[in-house]
């Protein structure tokens, strides 16, 4: 088992299997997009693969695929149905903006992956074009649809941007509430590639909750496990439930217990913190197992407290890329 210098067990790993994506959603990346890694600094899948392995070996039972876009990885199933396999690996998760898994979903479903969160910012097509700066609206709603009817546990993870989409809130809500979903709101962090920065924002976690309970005031807390991120909510009459992601005002770091390797093999013990080690050249040595495994034990027992403890390690926090860190 993992276990963090403040006592906290770490069996959750976020694993972005690349930096690269077909969006540029204005809050993870300016318009131009962000220098992406060359290809040999990416980790191949079957350095995923061991560094996977080693992590469950080391007790992580949960691991979400992330990115940058994970399904512009053409290889992407090859670590799929291989993590499939893992003995102790109950909960395999994908976060996708749900351009590209359309040709996959059938072999997801044999696989029996069925928790995929969507990014989906708007209901509203124009909105969700300006944001994304690209055309891919019919193609998001006709996978999340196809998902949803599939029987996948499909959670919309919703960011909510000052002046952009708030407009979205309600009538996504009104949407979904015919459907077994969840829609997650979050708190915009300043990782959008440094073309941006900010000490407070409008839409955090309280404002959401306002404005939403002032539409639907009939609505119930739901008991939520100690360790999730979001505040969960359902309003009367709704078949979907709501949640509410502090990721800015970080309320949520007592019981984190996540770790994030990104797809050049960073290891992050905080979101907000500086990389602890590098696994790529660990996973390419004669030893990669027992390395990667001191390297990550190395890592998780010297994690800062808070994100905002973390925070103070680096000047430059926010010149990063959601794309390059995995969300
Ligand atoms: N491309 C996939 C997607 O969009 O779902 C996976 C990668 S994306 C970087 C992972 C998550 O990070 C998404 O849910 C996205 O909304 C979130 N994210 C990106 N930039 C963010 C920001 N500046 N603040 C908060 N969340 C952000
Ligand atoms: Fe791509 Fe996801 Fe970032 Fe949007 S949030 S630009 S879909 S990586």
């Amino acid at each position: 088992m993992l276990v963090d210098n403040h006592n906290r067990t770490i069996n959750y790993l976020r694993l972005a299997v690349t930096d690269r994506c077909n969006l540029r959603c204005n809050y993870c990346m300016p318009a131009e997009g962000i220098s992406f890694v060359k290809n040999e600094k990416l980790l191949t899948i079957d350095e995923l693969k061991t560094v996977a392995e080693v992590l469950v070996d080391q007790g992580v039972d949960k691991i979400r695929i992330t990115g940058g876009e994970p399904f512009v990885r053409k290889d992407i199933m090859v670590l799929l149905r291989h993590l499939t396999k893992l003995k102790g690996l109950d909960d395999i998760s994908v976060t996708t903006n749900a351009t590209l898994i359309g040709p996959h979903i059938d072999e997801l479903k044999a696989l029996g992956i069925k928790n995929i969160n969507v990014s989906l910012d708007a209901i509203d097509r124009a909105t969700f074009e300006r944001i994304t700066r690209r055309n891919q609206y019919d193609t998001v709603h006709e996978n999340l649809i196809r998902l949803v009817s599939e029987g996948f546990n499909v959670r919309i993870n919703f960011i909510v941007l000052d002046g952009q989409n708030e407009q979205d809130i309600v009538p996504i809500l009104e949407v979904m509430k015919h459907y077994p979903v969840s829609v997650r709101f979050l708190e915009e962090m300043p990782f959008n590639g440094g073309s941006k920065s900010f000490q407070t924002i409008k839409w955090n976690y309280k404002a959401i909750l306002d404005h939403i309970t002032t539409h639907f005031p009939s609505y119930k807390k739901l008991v939520s496990p100690d360790t999730s991120t979001s505040i969960n909510y359902q309003i009367e009459g709704h078949q979907s439930t709501f949640g509410l992601i502090p990721s800015f005002s970080r309320t949520f770091c007592g019981s984190c217990n996540r770790l994030r390797v990104t797809a050049t093999g960073d290891v992050i013990t905080c979101l907000y913190g500086k990389p602890k080690a590098n696994l790529r050249d660990l996973v390419r040595g004669a030893n990669a197992e027992t390395d990667v495994k001191t390297a990550i034990l190395n890592a998780v027992g010297s994690r800062a407290k808070t994100g905002f403890d973390a925070q103070k390690e680096h000047a430059h926090v926010f010149d990063n890329s959601m794309t390059s860190i995995g969300g």
